[in-house]
This record gives structure tokens, sequence and C-alpha cells, in this order.
């Protein structure tokens, strides 16, 4: 019997006891663990140079402000109009406008001949996205990018081990980043990487870092007892009460720019080192579950499936899928929802509707249809450990009874 409060939190990442006592135990030995977390994440997206900082904002921001060093007289950041608000809002503290390219609603990511079609002249560097776990059509955008002369920066806040054929996504274009927050690939919390190839892009991001304010140490103590919370509260019977607690902002998508830019802390560096050594099996859990969701509703009428290439290996922070219609959308969520299954609205907004975005877009920014239908329609499940083993056969249930009585 599921109890009557347990809720299957969204997204998350298991961190047991050990991996936080290991986790901190590395931490007092903070130095090292950020050399052995920069070499990680070297390696693994295949770039020369990794710098650990304090969120994946800081890191959009400070690979941008490298760039516009390279190319000064271009002012703006093509993004796809359908993506995390800190990607606008990284673009607006760099002090770069943002240009919005279309996504592609059966895939999620930018679609390439919208791209194609995008007028360059201005652009600076070209943004990817990467939802969910999913890779975007990432050699293409790359060249796409190096045709037009134009930067590339794989943001792969939620696609930590996810691979386009042998490449890492994070890997592609001229740098990439990674994300450490809470309900990404893996969680510190806060915190954030980025990765760049050699050059002049990486001299510029290097003497950017260099200059960081090292991460406050108070702020680091407070971040270990959140996280110790979260590794007990993420279980589905402890969640369910969370999640009901005012003032946690669990869920919310805001544009903000004010945030802190500083160097990641040697203290959390150790737990997300040893999170990144159980990559593979992290992610592990979530593509069985992930599958196991997508049989189950394979033959659900009125709701679809995201498009994947073949050579595309995805690792689904969440799982993703699309109703018909907004009405069915809020059926579909609210049922969810009240059944204890902690599926989501995802980003409530395509860029182009949020003010601070759309006050700051050029005159020529293209109309935005893939992107609004997908803020309409998207449903995001739950694929992480915590899910119990019936939850695709109840998700199916719940979501057929609901398109029912519409
Ligand atoms: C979360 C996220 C970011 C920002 O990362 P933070 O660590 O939360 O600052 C950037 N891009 C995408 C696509 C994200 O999901």
């Amino acid at each position: 019997m599921q109890s009557a409060m347990a809720y299957v939190a969204p997204a998350g990442t298991p961190i047991s006891i050990g991996d936080l006592a290991a986790g901190i135990g590395a931490g007092f030995a903070g130095e090292r663990a950020l050399r052995e977390l920069r070499a990680f994440f070297a390696s693994h997206s295949g770039q020369a140079h990794c710098w650990p900082v304090a969120s994946g904002r800081a890191a959009m921001t400070l690979i941008l402000r490298a760039m516009k060093k390279l190319a000064p007289h271009r002012t703006e950041v093509l993004m796809p109009g359908y993506t995390c608000y800190s990607v606008p809002a990284a673009a607006a503290r760099a002090g770069l406008t943002p240009r919005l390219c279309d996504i592609d609603p059966g895939t999620l990511g930018m679609d390439p001949d919208a791209l194609r079609k995008s007028d360059l002249s201005n652009v600076l560097a070209i943004v990817t996205s990467n939802l969910y776990g999913l890779p975007n059509a990432l050699a293409d955008i790359e060249s796409i990018a190096a045709e037009n002369g134009v930067l590339m920066l794989d943001d792969a806040a939620q696609s930590l081990g996810a691979t386009l054929g042998p490449r890492a996504v994070g890997g592609f274009g001229d740098a990439g980043l990674y994300s450490f927050d809470k309900g990404k690939n893996i969680t510190t919390f806060q915190g954030g990487v980025i990765v760049c190839r050699s050059g002049r892009l990486a001299e510029e991001i290097g003497k950017l870092w260099d200059a960081l304010p090292d991460a406050r140490s108070l702020e680091t103590l407070a971040y270990v007892i959140k996280l110790s919370l979260y590794a007990v509260m993420l279980r589905p019977t402890l969640y369910g009460v969370v999640q009901r607690m005012p003032g946690l902002g669990l869920g919310q998508t805001i544009y903000e720019t004010e945030y802190p830019i500083a160097r990641y802390s040697g203290a959390l560096a150790g737990l997300a080192l040893r999170l990144a050594q159980r990559l593979d099996e992290l992610n592990a859990t979530r593509v069985v579950n992930a599958r196991r969701l997508e049989q189950a509703l394979a033959g659900v009428a009125g709701v679809r499936t995201i498009r994947r290439s073949e050579a595309a290996h995805a690792v689904f922070a969440r799982y993703p899928l699309c109703a018909m219609t907004a009405e069915s959308r809020e059926a579909v969520v609210g049922a969810l929802n009240r059944a204890g299954v902690g599926a989501t609205r995802s980003y409530p907004q395509a860029l182009i509707d949020v003010p601070e975005v759309s006050r700051a877009l050029p005159r020529n920014n293209p109309d935005q249809p893939g992107a609004r239908l997908a803020a309409r329609c998207i449903i995001t499940l739950p694929t992480h450990a915590y899910c119990p083993a019936d939850l695709p056969s109840r998700v199916r249930t719940v979501v057929e009874s609901a398109l029912r009585g519409m």
C-alpha cells in the first residue's frame, strides 16, 4: 500500500550517508578534490580544460564574457526558444542580448532548419539546451556555427553522461557547461563546471576564473546541512511532507540575474567527484525507468513521446512527453500530482513570453510557435532511483483515466 502522503519527487539524485561522509571527508582536502574534479570533467567532455564554479548560471556568464572578448562587436546570443530561464538571464548578466531560435516540439531541440534561417550577423554564440538529458542535434549545430564563424556553447546542465555518437554532450562546440544544482544529473545543491578546448577562448576563461572570489565557507556549511536533509527527504514517504512545506520554492522557475559568480566550493567538490564517479550507475537507473515509462505509455492515445536520433544516448534527468492540448496537459498533470507522482509542466512559458526576455529581443526575432506549443503541452515524469517499481503502470492508469474524463 502506498501511504496517503507519499509523493514521488519530480527529479533527484540518491545520495547515501556513505556518499555524504566520503564526500565531506574528501572535501577537507578541498584542493585535491577540486583538482580531481577538473580532471574528471575535462576527460569526460573531451575538452582540454575545466573550471569549477558556483553554478551553471555562473559558468554560462563567464563563458559568454570570455567569448565577448574574442568578438566584441557581436552582441547577441542565439538560444532555443524553450529552455531554462537561466540562459537568457546569463546572457543579460554578460551584457548580451538574447535572440531566439524556435524549437521542434517533436525533439525539444532547436530546429536545424530554423537555425540555418536565423540571422546570425550579430550573433556571438549559439547555445544548446539538451533538456531532460536528451542530446540536441549537436553535430548539425556545430557545423552551422563553424560555417558561419559563430561560437557554440554546449549547455549540458541537464545532460551529464549523455552522448551523441562517440562524443559527450557538453563537449560539442567551443565550450560547454554542466550543473550540480537540484534536479540535475548529479547534485551538490549548487555548483557547476565550465569545459573548453585550448586556444584564445580558454585563455580568456582562465583569466576571468583566476579573478573570481572563492566560495564562502559559511554558505558551504549551509549547503552541507541542506544536502543531508535532501539525501533523506527524496524518499517518496518523506517527500510527500517536504513538498507541502511553504517557502522552499521547490520546482519554481524564475528569471533571476542576481546570483553569485564565484569559484566552486572545495568542500563540496569531494561529493561532486564521488557522484561523478557513480554517474554510469545513476544514469543507468534513470534510463531503465525512462524505458519502462515509455513502454507503459506507448499505446496511450492523447500523449506523444519525444523523438530521438539513432545516435543519441539520452540520460533522462526526467522523462518528457507531450499532451495534445493545454487542457489535456492540465488534466494529466493535475491527476498525476493528486496520485502522488511528481509530474511537472516544466518551464511555464516559451522565452518569447517571459517579459524580461521579450523586452530585450531584437526587432526581427522570429515567431516561436514550436516553443509555445512545448510550453503548453509538455509533461515531465520522474526517473530517479526512488521511483517505485509500479510507477509506470500507475502513471498509465492515471493518464488514461484523466484523458477519458476530458
Ligand atoms: C539548470 C540549468 C542551467 C543553470 O544551472 P544552475 O546551476 O541552476 O545555475 C542552465 N541551463 C539549463 C538548460 C539548465 O537546466
